[in-house]
């Protein structure tokens, strides 16, 4: 039992430089959040050597019983968080989550309808090499072209039109909220069941600053590592407890083996932490600071090198730049702000004229700064650092040193080592 250090010193390296990258940079994917001590905790507890197949209290393998108490409590706080009658916490990702949730509303073969990948859908939502583009029958609805927003009288059209098995609403990079009772209309419209996928805004949801989808859906799934700011996992909601066996046989043994315990427990205490008033102040920190960038980014002189905002501004955790008419592209303006300390994703926009691999846009997320207790001061003058770095010819130096007075104002994990 000797420390990592001293087994794998190379391993060891590895943990320490990241930890030192996410305390010297700027985090601002916007599906990326820092979790508490607590979570780490859990994750690296010997719980992960507990083999649980099955659900609490009906398990093919014995020793269950303190594995148990940590699968109820996670149950219960999903379930509480969200106002569901069902919760099955045991998805290792988002994506095993989709898949579990697909197999149980549909059937190989079956027509399902999501929002376009390319105008920020998720791969589970239908592309053609991922499992859900490949075993069903996948089309989409897309934005539109002049608002960037999604059209309810497009997705009730294509609804009609392809006579869906189920209708998914969800999305990785959207700055808007999808209209869930609407959604919902169509579904029983034209017979099909409505999946919501809200991986990326469940933590606004547990907030209360979110329409909570749960009511209006048969099924809701969705990650714990995102705006929840938990363990990277997922999870699935219902209110239809005739649905709720089928789920559970399609999570487990559809999908999965032995479920992740020591990850289940970290969920456990995310949906704790997420049912208090500082994780409330610390989503609607997160909301604020993304308007703060939405606004600084379309002053007058990001637009005139060419930065704007799709849809003109945001109601979630993200704000999507649009550079199509900027010199610099996605994977150009992305290296631009990794220089000055700041981490993006580059993303393409609804229409793009750039190839995927490059892009003309960049997801910027607040979740994360949020977590390390950036307000409204701190996410005004990050706006500014970002709206100078994609400028032309900016002083990158000037612009790195105001980001490291950033992270040195806000340490992250003070004391940790690894
Ligand atoms: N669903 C949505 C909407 C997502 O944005 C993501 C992650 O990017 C996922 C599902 C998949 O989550 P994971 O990466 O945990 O498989």
């Amino acid at each position: 039992n000797q420390p990592l250090a001293e087994v794998d010193p190379e391993i060891a390296e590895v943990l320490e430089q990241e930890l030192n990258r996410q305390r010297a940079t700027l985090e601002m994917i916007a599906s990326e959040n820092f979790v508490p001590v607590s979570v780490l905790q859990s994750q690296g507890s010997v719980l992960t050597n507990k083999y649980a197949e099955g659900y609490p209290g009906r398990r093919y393998y014995g020793g269950c019983e303190f594995v148990d108490v940590a699968e109820n409590l996670a149950i219960a706080r999903a379930k509480s968080l969200f106002g569901a009658e069902y919760a099955n916490v045991q998805p290792h990702s988002g994506a095993t989550a989709n898949a579990a949730v697909l197999s149980a509303i549909a059937t190989p073969g079956d027509t399902i309808l999501g929002l376009e990948l390319a105008h920020g859908g998720h791969l589970t939502h239908g592309m053609r090499l991922n499992f859900s583009g490949k075993l069903y029958n996948a089309v989409a609805y897309g934005v539109d072209p002049e608002t960037f927003q999604v059209d309810m009288n497009v997705v009730r059209d294509k609804a009609l039109e392809h006579k869906p098995q189920v209708i998914i609403a969800g999305w990785s990079a959207y700055p808007r909220q999808l209209d869930f009772a609407a959604f919902r209309e169509i579904a029983d419209e034209v017979g099909a069941k409505l999946w919501v996928d809200m991986a990326h805004f469940a933590g606004l949801v547990a907030a209360g600053l979110h329409p909570n989808p749960v009511p209006h859906a048969d099924v809701v799934s969705s990650t714990v590592h995102k705006t929840i700011g938990g363990p990277r996992s997922g999870f699935i909601l219902s209110r239809d407890m005739e649905l709720a066996k089928k789920l559970n046989s399609n999570v487990f043994p559809g999908q999965q083996g032995g479920p992740l315990m020591h990850v289940i427990a970290a969920k456990a205490t995310a949906f704790k932490i997420a049912a208090s008033e500082e994780f409330r102040d610390r989503q609607e920190r997160t909301l604020s600071g993304a308007r703060i960038l939405a606004s600084r980014l379309v002053a007058d002189d990001s637009r005139a090198a060419g930065v704007d905002v799709l849809t003109g501004g945001t109601d979630v955790h993200l704000v999507l730049a649009d550079l199509r008419t900027s010199e610099l592209d996605g994977q150009q303006a992305e290296d631009r702000l990794h220089e000055v300390g700041i981490t993006v994703n580059r993303n393409a926009v609804p229409f793009d004229p750039r190839p995927p691999m490059v892009t003309s846009g960049l997801r910027i997320g607040t979740p994360a700064l949020a977590t390390r207790g950036f307000g409204d001061a701190e996410f005004t003058e990050v706006a500014d650092v970002i709206a100078l770095a994609l400028q032309a010819n900016p002083d990158v130096a000037a612009l790195r040193s105001r980001v490291e007075a950033l992270t040195a104002a806000f340490p992250l994990y003070p004391g940790l080592q690894q």
